[in-house]
């Protein structure tokens, strides 16, 4: 029988190439800072570029391509009159690993500080209290056991039920509903997906056992590569409000300026623009600051924010665009019918994110 390195792997998913930087990082701390024994895949769909995916082949043990319409599978045909339930299923493709007996998925937005192999001794379905309500657990960390049976009744059971939070985590909460009250040994300790704003929420604990954290989750819509990171002090800077801690965003952009940010293809930032191209552009001889910023977020996100007093003083709102703004709009119209800048890297930027983009829901 294989060795269980061979039969036990840890599975990411990327659906664009910025999920894919997230799970670059990923990666690289399950190797690198985890010494991890067992095999690396990751998901990945049409949305990921082929120069993204041969950065993710030298991580990755395995890159799983999964395509959501696909019509030999009848399931699957249901959900083209689904299209809001399509990043969630794009999740349980991890079910189909069936080449593995045992697996470990984890959120792009998660890094692994220390060595967890251990979690392959637990069962189907084991994971950590959500932090928000801890009778549901989080589905940023999970041990599972890929099954076509498990895959398809999952399916099955969304498109009869729908998902209470309208994403995989109400979904497989409800699958898995003995969860939170059958079987202790399923309740993973929260150590191993800590939310990375827990500081926030009970300090003295976080000050008591932040040395055993093992997973970290940057749950939320700010991504650690949406910080400013200055080449400099090559120190990054928490955007206010966002609530992550500083020490882990620093580790995770330690982590992506060593190992994956030297690698990065250069001619990203012509093909690619944007914040793929302006992270492969970065040099930390440049003394340059990467931008970061609520970029991301559309005009409503970053309006509802502005009016909660979550100011993005760094990126959008900064006072030269609001100045920018206050001019073009006192010239006429005509003239203020561009949006101000969405761009943290260039003073001024006629066109938003928002504008530019048509698809991705989060990036
Ligand atoms: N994901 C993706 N593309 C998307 C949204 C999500 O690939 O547009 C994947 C990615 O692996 C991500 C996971 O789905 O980590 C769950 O989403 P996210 O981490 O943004 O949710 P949160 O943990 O903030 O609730
Ligand atoms: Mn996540």
């Amino acid at each position: 029988m294989a060795e269980r390195g061979e039969r036990e792997a840890f599975v990411t998913l990327a659906t664009n190439d910025t999920y894919a930087l997230g799970c670059l990082v990923l990666g690289n701390s399950l190797k690198q800072r985890a010494r991890t024994t067992r095999k690396l895949v990751v998901m990945v769909t049409q949305g990921v570029s082929q120069s993204m995916r041969n950065q993710l082949a030298r991580v990755f043990d395995m890159i799983y391509d999964v395509n959501l319409l696909d019509s030999r599978d009848s399931a699957n045909l249901q959900l083209l009159g689904r299209p809001d339930l399509s990043v969630t299923f794009t999740k349980f493709h991890c079910w189909r690993l069936t080449m593995f007996e045992k697996a470990v998925f984890l959120d792009a937005d998660t890094l692994v500080l220390q060595n967890v192999d251990e979690l392959f001794d637990r069962e189907e379905l084991s994971a950590a209290p959500d932090a928000g309500w801890p009778d549901c657990f989080n589905s940023g960390v999970f041990v599972f056991r890929p099954s076509e049976e498990t895959y398809n009744a999952l399916l099955q059971f969304a498109m009869a039920q729908g998902s209470f939070d309208g994403g995989d985590q109400g979904l497989l909460n409800m699958y898995f509903r003995d969860w939170a009250t059958k079987d202790i040994a399923r309740h993973l300790p929260f150590i191993y997906n800590v939310v990375s704003q827990a500081f926030y929420s009970y300090l003295p604990a976080f000050t008591q056992f932040k040395d055993s954290v093992k997973i970290v989750h940057f749950i939320g819509a700010t991504k650690p590569w949406h910080h400013p990171y200055n080449t400099t002090t090559k120190e990054v800077t928490p955007l206010p409000e966002t609530g992550h801690n500083k020490d882990y965003l620093q580790i995770w952009w330690d982590i992506f300026m060593t190992f994956i940010q030297p690698t990065l293809d250069p001619s990203l930032k012509e093909q690619m623009g944007g914040l793929i191209g302006e992270l492969a552009a970065l040099s930390l001889e440049s003394g340059a600051t990467y931008g970061g910023s609520q970029e991301h977020l559309s005009e409503q996100e970053r309006k509802l924010n502005w009016e909660r007093g979550q100011v993005d003083y760094l990126g959008a709102d900064k006072f030269e665009n609001i100045e920018k703004k206050l001019n073009k709009s006192m010239q006429g119209p005509a003239a203020s019918s561009k949006t101000y800048a969405a761009s943290p890297f260039k003073n001024i930027s006629v066109t938003s994110k928002a504008t530019e983009q048509k698809q991705p829901p989060k990036e």
